[in-house]
């Protein structure tokens, strides 16, 4: 508890004597923002300025006295606090960090084709949940079902919120009341704090871990069996790797086990390559699962795919029916926007060679370490252009203090966690201050630019930006430098 009177610390003035509210209202900039937001917003305002100002000043943080806080020195936080409440959280950012599918700054970004598709479906009815020839009732899922069986080979597909929830699903619909076996090596945390294990308990199915870290045998899932044992599942654990001494049984041998006791096989792939990309080759395949026989592959349509956040499950038509079927999976719903954005997204990989053009995450992970050279050279020439003749031309960039450098780009979202994948950046060395200033100010612009700061200099690495975005990063640089 604060002690309102105990101020024998300070001797700064009491706060009693900052600003009233009253008069700060009456500042003519402040009455200004009464035009333009509702008097109740603005009145929270000073009051939220004034309580934050007194606090610091209570606490010794703010080196004056409270009865040098007047009205008009306190107006312009009232303004920049409402105007920042009313601009969107949200904001665009340049990722100038190599890392393709950043979870953080929100894994792929979408091709043109699905944002068109995403647009048109927020900002107008569409045929969703009706079938237009009949009139009828009809479900969200028929806009991507056959397009995911059609590129997969898979009998049945369904379509959720994201990839945590598909495994959810899967797991309530076959083995709730029962057990489930998952390699000790396998529980992997998917970020964030969020587990594997702990999100599988909520499906109601008893989780049962079988052999070691490192090390699980066949026989181990045989001896763990018991009657109660519904489904096995096996994550691929794609944000790490167990290198050395590890073994897992295989796919083939898993099936024959839990096909031979009537259990259900379940295959959470993770990131779902899905793109014939060279990158790609040591990711599990979709389709050799379900040719293998599984019975629920799931995976993400935002990691290695490239589209919207979902959860994509495709398999046996008996086993992603009863998912289908579960309440959960009102729960679960992929909202119409992401099935407006998947929709469009599978129709570029019916050609291949056209997803890896159009699909972003795919051109960024495809281009060659050369390109992207390319693109870090062209964005040195636009800034050396941009500072000559601006004052700023004698002093940066000097020579050799600008430069293209080979790097190592990730695919992010836990994907590919040990492959490098050579990349270029431009290295910049400030004339004054250090690489690590330049990047905080390229942070806090507008667009907020996020960069590697590496033996004193700023590394802009270029997988992640696309052709579309140098203006910008240009002259978010030369805002920063200037
Ligand atoms: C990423 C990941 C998940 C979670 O997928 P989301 O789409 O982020 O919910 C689950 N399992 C594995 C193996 C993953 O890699």
């Amino acid at each position: 508890m604060t002690q309102p009177d105990d101020q024998s610390s300070a001797s700064r003035a009491v706060p009693r004597d900052l600003a009233p509210v009253d008069e700060v209202l009456r500042v003519p900039q402040v009455r200004e923002l009464r035009e333009r937001f509702p008097k109740e917003v603005v009145t929270a305002a000073v009051r939220a300025v004034l309580g934050r100002l007194r606090d610091e000043i209570l606490k010794g943080d703010r080196e004056i006295d409270a009865s040098q806080v007047t009205a008009e020195s306190v107006a312009p936080w009232v303004v920049a606090l409402v105007e920042r409440s009313a601009r969107p959280s949200l904001r665009r950012v340049i990722n100038a960090l190599g890392v393709v599918g950043h979870t953080n700054l929100g894994r792929s970004l979408l091709p043109d084709e699905c944002v068109r598709a995403v647009a048109a479906a927020a900002a107008f009815y569409s045929d969703l949940e009706i079938d237009i020839g009949s009139g009828e009732r009809g479900s969200r899922q028929v806009h991507v079902h056959d397009a995911l069986c059609d590129l997969t080979g898979a009998e049945d597909a369904l379509v959720v919120n994201n990839n945590a929830g598909a495994v959810l699903l899967a797991l309530a619909a076959t083995a709730r009341g029962g057990e489930v076996m998952v390699s000790r090596g396998q529980l992997v945390e998917i970020g964030d704090g969020f587990r594997i294990p702990d999100i599988l308990r909520e499906s109601g199915a008893g989780l049962v871990e079988v052999g070691t870290t490192n090390r699980t045998y066949l026989r181990d899932f045989e001896q763990a069996w018991t009657d109660r044992t519904r489904a096995v599942l096996r994550v691929h654990t794609s944000n790490y790797r167990i290198v050395g001494f590890a073994t897992e049984p295989s796919l083939d041998e898993l099936l024959a086990l839990a096909h031979g006791r009537d259990a259900v096989m379940i295959d959470d792939l993770g990131s779902g390559a899905l793109a014939g990309l060279e990158l790609f080759a040591e990711e599990p395949s979709i389709r050799e699962s379900l040719e293998a026989g599984v019975d629920v592959v799931t995976f993400s349509g935002d990691k290695l795919l490239g589209g919207p956040q979902a959860g994509i499950v495709l398999g046996r038509s008996e086993v992603v029916g009863a998912m289908r079927r579960h309440p959960l999976a009102r729960a679960l719903r992929i909202d119409k926007l992401g099935i407006a954005a998947l929709d469009a997204l599978l129709r570029l990989y019916v050609d291949p060679a056209v997803a890896r053009r159009r699909v972003p995450t795919l051109a960024m992970l495809d281009a060659s370490a050369d390109e992207v050279a390319a693109r870090a050279a062209r964005l040195g020439e636009m800034l050396i252009e941009r500072f000559a003749g601006t004052g700023l031309d004698g002093e940066w960039p000097a020579t050799g203090d600008l430069e293209v450098v080979s790097t190592v780009a990730r695919a992010g979202a836990g994907s590919l966690p040990v492959t490098d994948i050579d990349s270029a950046a431009l290295a910049l060395r400030p004339a004054h201050g250090e690489a690590g200033e330049l990047a905080d100010r390229l942070r806090h612009g507008d667009p907020p630019v996020l960069a590697r700061v590496q033996e004193g200099r700023l590394l802009l690495d270029m997988r992640a930006v696309r052709d579309e975005e140098l203006d910008d990063l240009v002259d978010a640089v030369v805002r920063a430098v200037a």
